[in-house]
């Protein structure tokens, strides 16, 4: 490629339907049990069904997830687990990774950035997808370091002496061709999601401590996923923004890519 059209490609939003719709293998790195079900639950069952390979990493233990005082936070981490694998089978998700920080409480640590950047040399995924930390006004603290370690440890996994004891034990930098950000509200791509809406609904369902009134739950996914899918004349969708990791370091045109 020469200069000329790197420079275009840097510069000009498109779609990277096909990125997705491609991936042999994506690794999935969200804060808390649910959140990958949530953003991008549709979108992930329909590729395992073409026998695409997704890794879910859950950041934190989802202990303190409830409003109810006597369900002890202990207890509900257990619970979570099994929510979570429970929704992993109806989406096809095979392997769940637990890093276990405490919810609520992730901050940003060079320990964990770590972490993920051996994941990726590990997996060595096409795609790592994972929230938008920039969504404006995200509070959460969990979400919003989860997306931003994640796509830090994109930018840094093919560097050979960040993290040069994994280079040490045997594993090879890697460079990942593609993040994918779903929670995002600069979407630069729709995935189609009319086949699997009903799976992404049973999942999402089986986070029990979750969720209060099923029905109400089911019909909000339905409405929100019409309401995306009008962006590209379907029953249902799904939106992400996708870029390459070029795009995550001093380029002022990625936040409108
Ligand atoms: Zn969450």
């Amino acid at each position: 490629m020469n200069q000329e059209d790197y420079f275009k490609r840097m510069i000009t939003r498109r779609s990277y339907e096909e990125v997705l719709e491609k991936a042999k293998k994506i690794l999935c790195i969200q804060p808390h049990a649910d959140d990958a079900d949530f953003g991008a639950g549709g979108t992930i069952a329909k590729l395992t069904r073409k026998g695409c390979e997704v890794v879910y990493v859950t950041l934190t233990d989802d202990r303190v997830g409830t409003f109810k005082q006597d369900l002890w936070p202990e207890k509900l981490a257990i619970i979570r687990v099994k929510e979570q694998e429970r929704a992993a089978e109806i989406l096809g998700v095979k392997r769940l990774i637990w890093l276990n920080y405490r919810d609520s409480e992730l901050y940003p640590s060079l320990e964990l950035r770590g972490k993920l950047i051996r994941l990726i040399r590990e997996i060595r995924p096409d795609v790592v997808m994972t929230n938008d930390p920039w969504l404006p006004y995200e509070v959460h603290p969990d979400h919003r370091y989860t997306g931003l370690m994640a796509a830090e440890a994109v930018l840094f996994s093919p560097f050979p002496h960040v993290n040069p004891e994994h280079i040490r034990e045997g594993l090879k930098p890697f460079y990942v061709p593609h993040i994918c950000f779903f929670f995002t509200h600069r979407p630069n791509t729709y995935i189609d999601i009319s086949e699997t809406i009903n799976l992404k609904i049973k999942a999402i369902l089986a986070h029990k401590t979750q969720i209060e009134d099923a029905e109400r739950v089911s019909s909000l996914l339905r409405a929100y996923g019409k309401e995306v899918g009008k962006n590209i004349g379907v029953d249902y969708a799904e939106a992400f923004k996708i870029l390459t990791p070029r795009h995550l370091h001093v380029n002022p045109f990625t936040e409108n890519l």
